[in-house]
């Protein structure tokens, strides 16, 4: 785990990241949190991303086995449970109102967004709205920085101490290929638009 300022992510953790979204991953600062494989589980992306669109999400999960453990709880509501925990537990609300904090300080050590002045993610500081920003925290800045993100990952089914990792394919050539000639085209794309 690790808080900004992070070391520089390497061309395999962006070519695994981007396996896990789906896309190029854009604007990566670096990786906070990894399995125990050493596979990010957590990017870190720029609070401006280079168009020009501020990027509140700091800490965003990428590793799909965890995004799917997160769906799972949100599905059984522990949004619904960690909210009237919230309200019952002044102790709790306190911590998550210093996480909130904690977040903005962080994000704002690598830039200042105007736009994004006060917004962290997840719901914070008095909402539960999204375990997946929530968990990525946790991972982030260590167990005791965020309650809520605490108790999804002790709900959670998946754990960065036993790697479940799937072959990203990121040490075939190919793919390695095909990644730089994706973001190549999007980017002309973008200068077209
Ligand atoms: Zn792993």
């Amino acid at each position: 785990m690790s808080r900004p300022p992070f070391e520089p992510a390497s061309e395999r953790d962006i070519r695994i990241v981007s396996a896990q979204l789906g896309r190029p991953a854009r604007d990566v600062v670096g990786i906070p949190a990894r399995c125990v494989c050493g596979a990010p589980t957590v990017v870190a992306t720029a609070p401006r991303l280079s168009d020009g669109t501020p990027f509140p999400t700091l800490y965003y999960l990428t590793h799909p086995v965890a995004t799917a453990a997160m769906s799972f709880l949100e599905a059984a509501q522990l949004m619904v449970e960690c909210t009237e925990l919230l309200a019952s537990d002044p102790e709790v609300a306190a911590a998550y109102e210093r996480a909130h904090l904690d977040y903005l300080a962080d994000r704002e050590s690598i830039a200042v967004v105007p736009e994004i002045a006060g917004i962290s993610a997840g719901g914070m500081p008095t909402r539960v709205k999204c375990l997946h920003s929530l968990a990525a925290h946790s991972l982030s800045a260590g167990p005791g920085e965020n309650p809520i993100g605490d108790i999804a990952l002790e709900r959670s089914t998946w754990t960065p101490e036993v790697c479940r990792c799937p072959d990203y394919g990121v040490d075939d050539v190919d793919d390695v290929d095909d990644v730089d000639d994706s973001d190549d085209a999007d980017a002309a794309t973008e200068a077209r638009a």
